[in-house]
């Protein structure tokens, strides 16, 4: 006896023959089960002709036409014969065009093309003599394989599924195969990974009816419901490996770190303002979470300047407080040097413990990072082994071996939402005991993407910003209009004889600098083609050395120092040009996006951006998050060559809008395809997310969150639920489960 499932694991070749299964291979399918994931894309309708107008020359295309004549001629000149067929839409005609040798061969085509049947044709569209055509088409007769009339009719109203295809392989020939493989299956044969009472208490079809209804549906109402069902399998079985994971980590025991609390009230003590009520809030819940045995794993999300870094330092003095160790990562070494000033700053005597003039309360602070000199590594090496740190912060070098901890309870993870599962792999091989772990970041995501990508995460919010922060008026400048550049150069001297700051920042290094310096892992600019388009005739993308040089020689700026820094400057020098900066030696800084995320200059109050098109949303958001940090009021310009119409401009104009991080969030998941969100290893292959969409599909994913979460509390191995179980191992397969961490 076979177990259920194994007709749907059986290759195609044995099902439908090795040169029909050739074909489709190439389009990645290579079981049965393959064939039938493989969803139509949309649905023709008969009744629905496509535009032939609209059809460009040098596309393939399926046009849906009815055929208006067909007339099989010899040619006296070439010898041989030729087929001519007219098909229309109603109002444009197509001409499709046949050669044979011999005008019997034709005469098969010229039966099936009777004028007035509606066919689908599939070709690459040419010209000749000024009509567009298609040159031996493959095509497929609506009800010509029909047995009578009647069913000639029925089948002539139904919906005709078009599948994503490939020229060698045209959709129907997809659809016959699939309909080979699925006319002898039956309810055994398709295990449904969707539990019978589920599926009982929502009236879903099973999966075989899904996919008959999918595949071979009578109206488009059957086929809605087929693929709603298959969404919602889709949105339970992404949750459900969610669950597990989640629950995975809610097996492993943490130590537990209740709060103590006065090492905390001593530090609020000493802030020179008070905490904002989400800062608060979100205290008390990350509170909470350290004092649990299960390990915390919270994202938590706040606008730029939303004040993340002392609801870390709190959150970090607590399992100080409770004897253990906080390591915080930051995502460069640039802003990991920042941030031990910054806790330094934040701490006072605090983080001198045990030591002479420090608060016997307090602890001590170390710095580890992959380039500082053999001394000062040994130092914090040992403090952090012997536990005299309580606080380490460094990069991720941080987590490689070598580096001992005494007792370490709290890993803080910066501005890096990606942070990946290796890394949190090797913490938890660590010890016995896995750290809680906090991951900030500015970088908002929009609640669904938090779920689908980060499902086993708890998210907190910081939404009040802290008080007196002046708004950033944000405008954005043609690049060819000198006038308004002028102007912008001026008013970088204004800013800088008030004794302000201005960042200039440049898509590149050098000159020679092909690859963009791409520092901190943020995402690639959307929208990859129109760039490509554009990049044929536009002037080299502005760098650092030249725009510093630039500047130089501008009489705005005469008199004036400026800086550069960017990810190939050794780390000193990095140091070196941020503390300038920050104290005003060197007041304007040209740099690259190494300035992108967390950098904090308060007297900071201007920002030009060049090229400003090659950024994304999300990195011009965080990029203009380094002004308006005080109540200066703040000025962002984004120079660009960006046309009107294009999606570049539409992200510059969304940013010139609003400051609002999570409204842009939005606009962006909008204006990217769906793929770019969750990552490009959603977006094609077998293991994806066919028909779930993020945003549009937010109740779905919340609704099947709760049942998948319910299903692991009661069957953790999924011993009862099988075909669910084969679902998440198949379907997901690895690969994609160590994305989902990834994010
Ligand atoms: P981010 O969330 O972007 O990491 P930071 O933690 O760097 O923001 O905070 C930005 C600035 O706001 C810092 O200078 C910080 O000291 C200040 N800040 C934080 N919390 C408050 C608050 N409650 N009131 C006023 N200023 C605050
Ligand atoms: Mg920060």
């Amino acid at each position: 006896m076979s177990d259920p499932g194994d007709r749907l694991s059986e290759p195609l070749g044995r099902v439908l023959g090795t040169r029909t299964a050739g074909g489709l291979a190439k389009l990645g399918l290579e079981t049965v089960e393959d064939l039938l994931r493989h969803y139509p894309r949309r649905y023709g309708s008969p009744g629905e002709m496509t535009d032939i107008r609209s059809l460009v020359a040098g596309e393939h295309v399926t046009v849906m036409a009815q055929v208006r004549s067909a007339q099989v001629r010899s040619m006296r000149s070439r010898g041989g014969a030729m087929l001519e067929a007219v098909v229309t839409d109603g109002q444009d005609t197509l001409q499709l065009t046949f050669f044979a040798k011999r005008a019997g061969v034709l005469r098969m085509h010229e039966s099936k093309l009777k004028p007035g049947r509606t066919g689908l044709f599939t070709g690459t569209v040419g010209e000749y003599r000024g009509r567009r055509q298609l040159t031996h088409p493959d095509y497929l007769i609506v009800g010509v394989d029909a047995a009578d009339e009647d069913e000639a009719m029925l089948e002539a109203s139904r919906p005709i599924p078009i599948y994503p295809a490939v020229a060698a392989v045209p959709t129907w020939r997809i659809g016959r195969s699939v309909r080979t493989v699925l006319d002898p299956l039956g309810e055994a044969d398709v295990p449904d990974p969707i539990p019978a009472e589920i599926r009982g208490e929502r009236g879903l079809p099973t999966l075989l009816e899904a996919l008959r209804a999918v595949h071979l549906p009578r109206d488009d109402a059957e086929w809605r419901r087929g693929r709603d069902r298959l969404r919602f399998e889709e949105a339970l079985v992404l949750q459900t490996a969610l669950a597990r994971r989640r629950a995975a980590r809610e097996e492993l025991a943490a130590v537990p770190r209740p709060a103590a609390g006065e090492l905390v009230a001593a530090l609020d003590e000493r802030l020179p303002f008070p905490l904002t009520g989400s800062q608060r809030d979100v205290g008390e819940t990350i509170s909470r979470d350290l004092a649990r045995s299960a390990p915390m794993l919270r994202l938590l999300q706040g606008d730029v300047g939303a004040g993340k870094t002392v609801v870390a330092l709190r959150a970090m003095l607590q399992v100080v407080e409770a004897g253990g160790q906080a390591a915080l990562l930051a995502p460069t070494e640039v802003l990991a040097a920042q941030h031990l000033r910054t806790l330094e700053q934040l701490l006072g005597s605090l983080a001198h413990g045990g030591m002479l003039g420090g608060d016997e309360r307090g602890t001590r602070l170390a710095l580890l990072t992959g380039s500082q000199g053999s001394k000062a590594r040994r130092s914090a090496l040992a403090d952090a082994a012997s536990g005299a740190a309580g606080i380490v912060v460094g990069t991720h070098a941080l987590l490689g071996e070598g580096v001992q901890f005494a007792d370490l309870g709290l890993v803080v993870v910066d501005e890096q939402h990606r942070f990946g599962v290796e890394q949190r792999d090797a913490l938890r091989a660590r010890g016995d005991h896995p750290p809680h772990m906090l991951v900030m970041t500015a970088t908002p995501i929009p609640r669904t993407v938090a779920m689908t990508v980060f499902g086993d995460l708890e998210t907190s919010l910081l939404t009040d910003k802290p008080a007196h922060r002046a708004e950033v008026t944000t405008h954005v400048v043609p690049a060819d209009n000198e006038a308004w550049l002028a102007r912008a150069w001026a008013r970088v001297r204004e800013e800088v004889d008030q004794g302000r700051r201005v960042y200039v920042v440049c898509p590149r290094i050098d000159a020679d600098d092909e690859a963009e310096e791409d520092a901190l892992a943020s995402e690639p600019p959307e929208g990859e083609l129109d760039l490509a388009a554009a990049a044929a005739d536009r002037p080299p993308l502005a760098s650092v050395t030249q725009t510093a040089a630039l500047l130089a020689e501008r009489p705005e700026l005469a008199g004036v120092r400026i800086g550069s820094m960017h990810g190939r400057l050794t780390p000193e020098a990095k140091d070196a040009a941020m503390s300038a900066f920050a104290s005003g030696e060197v007041p304007v800084l040209v740099s690259t996006t190494v300035i992108e995320v967390g950098v904090d200059v308060p007297q900071a109050t201007m920002m030009l951006v060049l090229d400003a098109d090659r950024f994304g949303i999300s990195q011009l958001h965080q990029l203009r998050g380094r002004v308006g940090r005080s109540d200066l009021a703040s000025l962002c310009l984004l120079v660009s060559r960006a046309e009107d119409g294009t999606v570049a401009k539409e992200r510059l104009d969304a940013l010139a809008a609003t400051t609002d991080g999570f409204e842009l969030a939005e606009k962006d998941v909008e204006l990217r395809r769906e793929g770019d969100v969750l990552g490009s290893a959603q977006s094609g292959g077998r293991n994806s997310l066919r028909l779930l969409r993020v945003v549009r599909d937010a109740p779905l994913i919340e609704e099947t969150r709760t049942l998948a979460r319910a299903i692991v509390d009661a069957d953790p191995s999924l011993s009862e639920n099988p075909a669910l179980a084969s679902a998440l191992e198949t379907w997901l397969g690895d690969e994609r489960e160590e994305f989902l961490e990834r994010g």
